[in-house]
């Protein structure tokens, strides 16, 4: 045999396996309600009991991340933060200092419109859009003096936090969700199933393609119409004001909030954000939200290799 044709036999062969493999794939789907919202994987395996055991995994741990980042779970890591972290220097486990950091990262990328220490103020306005009532002013200011992001001391050298005035929240809300779309995907992908999207309430990650397809193709809306875009091994978020709001005087106020003025935002627009993956999507498509200086956005998109849909 000629020599080249033996270097390349080896490469004939194992892309006849891959596309038989590939054909042998079928489509399952599974949905679940957590962290307040669906949670949908679609994932392509060689039998229903390999693919629901992945999903299952999956969602288990989605539950695990909410049970360490739920501000509204009295005893996850981040509530005791909440609770305790004036009072004592407090150290955090590992994925917990990740999206701390990450988070400070944003807060300065995004010149303060990211900032996960606004929980007083989420607090107020989730009040407010629940009973339709708008907040009192003396109320929002005394909420703001709580939510300053220098106000929470982190020390690198020994992953702890400290927050240096009573009654501070924090709220991981903005990048949560996204952490855990991602981390759902890994576990999937861990299980031998890499062509696999997961959904979570709309924020999404698509990791290997269909067989014999280009991408996973993704509806998102923007500004009334929708678009198609093809995703591999990349996320999409969204992030605004359409669902959650407040009217007042004619105004729509988010429960997104701008954490430098202490008021929802009013900008009725859905951003969508593109990123390689979703914990970067979901923050950056919150921080997007709140930015309206055109030159802070385009560094914070190139600070992260994000990228606002347009
Ligand atoms: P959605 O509610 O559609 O998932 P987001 O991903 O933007 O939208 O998340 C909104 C959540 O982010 C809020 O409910 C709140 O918990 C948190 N949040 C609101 N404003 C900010 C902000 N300026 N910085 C960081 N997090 C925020
Ligand atoms: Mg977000």
């Amino acid at each position: 045999m000629p020599l080249k044709l033996i270097s390349i036999l080896p490469l004939i062969l194992l892309f006849q396996w891959n596309s038989l493999s590939a054909q042998s794939l079928s489509k399952y789907e599974f949905s679940e309600v957590h962290m307040g919202t669906l949670f949908s994987i679609v994932l392509y395996a060689d039998s229903a009991e390999a693919a629901k055991q992945a999903s299952d995994r999956a969602f288990s741990r989605v539950e695990e991340i909410n049970q360490v980042f739920s501000d509204y779970v009295e005893d996850s890591e981040l509530s005791q933060i909440s609770q305790y972290a004036f009072y004592k220097e407090m150290k955090v486990s590992d994925e917990m200092w990740a999206l701390l950091s990450l988070s400070d990262k944003f807060y300065r990328a995004s010149n303060g419109a990211f900032n996960i220490a606004m929980g007083p103020l989420t607090k107020l306005w989730r009040r407010a859009i629940r009973r339709q009532e708008m907040p009192q002013e003396s109320d929002i200011k005394e909420a703001l003096a709580r939510s300053n992001w220098s106000d929470v001391s982190l020390d690198k050298s020994k992953q702890t936090i400290r927050l240096k005035k009573e009654k501070m929240r924090l709220d991981m809300g903005g990048i949560a969700k996204g952490y855990a779309i991602d981390e759902a995907y890994q576990t999937v992908k861990q299980l031998g199933i890499p062509r696999a999207l997961v959904d979570g309430g709309g924020d999404i990650f698509a990791g290997e393609p269909p067989p014999n397809s280009k991408g996973w193709k993704v509806m998102v809306k923007l500004n009334g119409k929708t678009q198609d875009i093809y995703l591999t091994n990349e996320a999409v978020a969204s992030s605004g004001s359409t669902y959650r709001f407040i009217e007042h005087n004619d105004v729509m106020y988010s429960h997104i909030i701008d954490p430098r003025n202490g008021y929802g935002i009013t900008n009725p627009n859905r951003i969508n954000a593109r990123a390689p993956n979703c914990v970067l999507a979901d923050a950056a498509a919150t921080a997007l939200s709140v930015m309206t200086v055109e030159e802070d956005i385009k560094s914070l998109e190139e600070s992260f290799e994000v990228s606002l849909i347009k």
